[in-house]
């Protein structure tokens, strides 16, 4: 049986064991449409990171903090496939290279697009831009609402969980951090 096909039996089957009727009119078309959204939320699994930085890099002397804030993104968790989302804020202090902003952006949803835990998503979005910018420093923040805990478990609806990861001089110097929490902080 084709891949797809097979999946849809299987999906057909999990809304039975659920208790649904997988052949009433509303879920006819459900399995396809889970599929494909599934698809698009794990992209990132699928897309090479070298497609993502063509022509962003460049070099350039500035040596001060640049940071971009508040980029949205969803992810899904990978113990109960339900989506967490909120920002993510990314700040780097250059070391003779910087990436297009926008290219900041895809990366975080590079590692956002699959099946994910807040923690290693944020460790990846500062590795892998610390193995392509080698700045002096790096830093990302994330801030993000979990389904699974707002709709289940504890249901805990405005808790937030909040991610960092700082690399080079922002893990060694207190004050370099602090410049990076204030720029997140300001409006
Ligand atoms: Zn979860």
């Amino acid at each position: 049986m084709h891949d797809d096909a097979r999946y849809q039996h299987r999906f057909r089957e999990f809304l039975r064991t659920l208790g649904d009727d997988p052949d009433r009119p509303g879920l006819e078309r459900t399995p396809q449409r889970v599929m494909e959204s599934m698809q698009y939320l794990t992209r990132g699994l699928r897309e090479g990171l070298g497609e993502i930085l063509e022509d962003g890099l460049f070099e350039e002397a500035s040596r001060d903090m640049v940071m971009v804030r508040q980029i949205e993104f969803v992810s899904l968790c990978e113990h109960h496939v339900l989506p967490f989302f909120g920002h993510a804020h990314v700040g780097y202090i250059p070391d003779g290279r910087i990436l297009g902003l926008s290219k900041i952006a895809r990366i975080v949803d590079h590692f956002a697009c699959r099946l994910q835990v807040q923690e290693r998503m944020t460790s990846q979005i500062a590795d892998c831009l610390v193995d392509i910018l080698r700045p002096k420093g790096l830093g990302v923040v994330v801030s993000a609402t979990h389904m699974c805990m707002v709709a289940r478990g504890v249901r805990k609806q405005d808790s937030q969980v909040v991610s960092t990861a700082w690399r080079g001089d922002f893990a060694q110097d207190d004050r370099a951090r602090q410049d990076f929490l204030l720029a997140q902080a300001r409006c």
